[in-house]
């Protein structure tokens, strides 16, 4: 069967970790070359290493903090600098918490969220979006925002969290609009409760609280998360554009 990224370059935040990086498994594995963006260099050169013995040599990795858009900028241009080329995917999934209730939730907790979060969407989206012009003409392209399901819903303990995943929601929903007319698509992805170093930190009376509102009864894996990313990449979702896609089990709040 053809592989459904070939030729394709995409570059993922988050890339060390959880969802992030089975993205960058299911996509290597799907023919793409993966540029993995992160802070952390240790993970990050373990998850370049791997893809690269498991399916080719030609993916690369870049680390710093999304939100800074002259790091941001920077990213492109090694992308540029390693395929000749920019880039056809984006995913924006590097992410943090700082949960606590709103009563006891400082200014710095709130702010550090929105940096990452929403402003890292901002700065690798504007970044990218800047260097598909200087090909003079937009190449098409697809770009995932990996928000939450917590951005619709809401959650105790997250209001900062929540609010960056909302405005995640909308800022995918003004570049699809803004960007479709050149072949730039936009979409968002809204997990549930997915098992990855973020949940592991939920307290264990909190996460049994939320599996009664999952039908499915267990939490999802990374990796059902990256199929998701798969199809939005990919030519298969050529007609979706400014579309939130929840990948919870059904969760019910
Ligand atoms: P994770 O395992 O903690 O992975 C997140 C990765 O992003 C980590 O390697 C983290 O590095 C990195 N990162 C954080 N801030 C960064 C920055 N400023 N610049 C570059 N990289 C940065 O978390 P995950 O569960 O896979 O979450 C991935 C995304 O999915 C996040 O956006 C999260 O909000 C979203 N999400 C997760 C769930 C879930 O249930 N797990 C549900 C809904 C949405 P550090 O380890 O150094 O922080």
């Amino acid at each position: 069967m053809a592989q459904r990224l070939a030729g394709k370059i995409a570059i993922v935040t988050g890339a060390a970790s959880g969802i992030g990086r089975a993205i960058c498994q299911r996509y290597a594995n799907e023919g793409a070359g993966v540029m993995l963006v992160d802070r952390n260099l240790g993970r990050l050169e373990k998850v370049r290493k791997s893809l690269n013995t498991d399916f080719g040599n030609k993916h690369f990795i870049t680390e710093g903090s999304v939100g800074q858009i002259e790091f941001t900028s920077k990213v492109f241009d090694q992308v540029k600098e390693n395929y000749g080329k920019c880039g056809n995917v984006l995913v924006n999934c590097a992410g943090i918490t700082r949960d606590t209730l709103l009563i006891n939730m400082t200014e710095k907790q709130f702010d550090d969220v929105i940096q990452i979060n929403l402003k890292g969407i901002f700065t690798m989206t504007k970044s990218f979006i800047g260097t598909l012009r200087q090909t003079g003409g937009m190449a098409s392209a697809s770009i995932i925002n990996i928000s939450s399901i917590v951005g619709k819903v809401g959650n105790a303990g997250q209001a900062n969290y929540a609010a960056s995943k909302a405005g995640a929601i909308g800022f995918t929903k003004s570049t699809g609009i803004e960007m479709g007319r050149y072949g730039i698509r936009c979409n968002a992805v809204l997990p549930g409760f997915i098992k990855t170093p973020m949940t592991d930190t939920v307290p264990e009376d909190i996460m049994k609280k939320y599996l009664k509102l999952i039908p499915q009864k267990r939490l999802g894996t990374p990796e059902e998360v990256a199929n998701v990313c798969l199809f939005l990449a990919s030519d298969e979702s050529s007609y979706v554009n400014c579309a939130t896609l929840e990948v919870t089990g059904g969760f019910m709040a």
